[in-house]
């Protein structure tokens, strides 16, 4: 049978994606882009369901519930539910599971996480109290002036300093506005101190998601379109990368980062070619 002849890249990643269980994807750049879906989103996600793989959205926006999400994905075309997602905020929700257990904990963030930090059963408040002992600060899209006042009396008192994601910035329709990375700098003007973040680049979010979904980093790949989140978290939890260039990392930048991801490609369309490859391969 006469084959179509392939580029060393598409073989190459289709051997990267060889024994790969579970995809952790990045949303906004590498599925869509604000309120517009990639065309080739839908067919990505259904050839990684074919190849007998799952796959989790991994986002760092700890500012909406993964309702929201499900309602955005749902809304642009593609089916999603609750389970489909790995947030920010559910890594924190492990983190505190299993260091917190108990104690007192002000949450600065938006109601709806404040909601997500309940049902789990923490004792959560936003009032500065005698016995709160950490402060967990999520990407706030309610912050005010107040919340910012009881931040700096609880770091002035010593309690423990958590943050959900490290972003100084987020995409918005007319360009970028303050993140929780941006937050927490204000407050370590006032304060000295810095949280420690939980979301990407940190390995902790890839690695409770694996452990949710029963994989191993050897099983997993990591798809994004930031190097010094996505790629970076991916790496240091020991899973396979692959960058796409259909968001904020141009080629350019790509090949001036220490940081560099197994692979490289236009967008997520290239990836499900080099699964068909690998399918057809395969018969
Ligand atoms: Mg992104």
């Amino acid at each position: 049978m006469s084959r179509k002849p392939q580029t060393p890249e598409l073989v190459g990643l289709a051997r990267l994606l060889e024994g790969r269980k579970l995809f952790l994807l990045d949303m906004d750049g590498t599925l869509y882009l604000g309120d517009t879906l990639f065309p080739f989103a839908a067919g990505f996600l259904q050839a990684i369901r074919d190849s007998g793989a799952s796959y989790l959205f991994l986002t760092n926006n700890s500012s909406k519930g993964t309702d929201a999400y499900v309602e955005k994905l749902t809304r642009l075309g593609i089916p999603a539910s609750p389970g489909d997602f790995f947030t920010s905020t559910d890594a924190a929700c492990s983190h505190l599971r299993t260091h917190y257990r108990g104690r007192r904990i002000y949450a600065l963030g938006t109601e709806s996480f404040k909601a997500q930090l309940r049902r789990e059963g923490f004792p959560v408040t936003d009032r500065v109290e005698e016995d709160v002992d950490c402060l967990l600060m999520g990407y706030d899209t309610e912050l005010t002036y107040q919340k910012l006042i009881d931040a700096s009396v609880l770091l002035g008192r010593g309690v423990e300093y958590l943050a959900t994601n490290p972003d100084w910035v987020c995409p918005t329709a007319f360009g970028y506005v303050p993140d929780c990375g941006s937050i927490a700098q204000a407050l370590e003007h006032a304060t000295g101190r810095l949280p420690r973040f939980l979301g990407k680049p940190e390995p902790e979010i890839a690695l409770l998601a694996m452990e949710k979904a029963g994989v191993k980093p050897g099983e997993t790949v990591l798809v994004g379109d930031r190097i010094y989140t996505d790629i970076l978290c991916g790496k240091r939890a020991g899973a396979a990368t692959i960058l796409v260039f259909s968001g904020e990392t141009t080629p350019e930048v790509c090949r001036q980062s220490a940081t560099q991801p197994d692979f490289a490609v236009e967008n997520a369309g290239y990836i499900q070619k080099a699964m068909e490859y690998a399918r057809n391969r395969g018969n």
